[in-house]
């Protein structure tokens, strides 16, 4: 499968490694202009690694909730369009404005992923839905922001089983997940993200 545009192998670090072109924001090695992008502190990097049809091009539109401190959504933002880039927590909102200051086309949002009506008014129609939020009820904060997505977009969802129940056993954990997306999408893939990301279940999935 092909990398998006503005996604390539470079040798870094002397090791060969995904890259993105921009300012670096986490300490990463670089090369140039081009900065690594870490699959194990990435649930996307981690897709992409591992050949995940993201339907990815280059360009797209994306909205991106669980920004955290930008580790990920400045990788996105160095080869998508407009990024928008919600966080809820105070702290690593912080570091995720130091992330934006150079990318002209990354927009951190301190808003709750659960009400997207108070970002509504923000955020236009997008390509591409990445979430990564690490709080109960996963599905349904998916279903809330499909309101964002194209007829013809993409849910890129990384769901992390011990969010949802920290004792249950991570497959119906998944399960449950997949059935209650299913009230609004239609999943395209669906795998885990081991040994990048232990627990993890990556959902490539489109509106219904
Ligand atoms: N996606 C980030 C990356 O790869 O760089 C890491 C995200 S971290 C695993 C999960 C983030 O989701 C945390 O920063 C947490 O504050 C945020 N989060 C959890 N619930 C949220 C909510 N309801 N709205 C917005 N952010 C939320």
């Amino acid at each position: 499968m092909s990398l998006p545009d503005g996604v390539q192998r470079r040798a870094i670090d002397g090791e060969e490694a995904l890259a993105t072109r921009g300012e670096p924001v986490y300490g990463e090695g670089t090369d140039g202009e081009w900065r690594r992008w870490d699959l194990r502190r990435s649930k996307l990097g981690a897709m992409l690694e591992m050949d995940v049809d993201t339907g990815l091009a280059g360009g797209e539109t994306v909205l991106y909730l669980g920004a955290a401190a930008g580790t990920t959504v400045s990788h996105v933002a160095d080869f998508a369009g407009p990024t928008y880039a919600v966080e809820f927590a105070a702290r690593p909102a912080r570091d995720l404005l130091d992330a934006a200051e150079p990318r002209g086309n990354l927009f951190p949002l301190l808003k709750d992923a659960r009400k997207p009506e108070t970002y509504a008014h923000v955020v236009e129609p997008v390509d591409v839905v990445v979430q990564d939020v690490a709080t109960r009820g996963q599905a349904r904060v998916a279903l809330a922001n499909r309101r964002f997505l194209r007829d013809d977009g993409r849910l890129l969802l990384s769901v992390k089983a011990r969010s949802e129940d920290v004792t249950g056993d991570p497959d119906a954990v998944f399960d449950e997940v997949l059935d209650s997306l299913a009230e609004g999408y239609e999943v395209l893939s669906a795998r885990g993200l081991e040994p990048f990301h232990d627990d993890h279940l990556a959902v490539v999935a489109r509106p219904k």
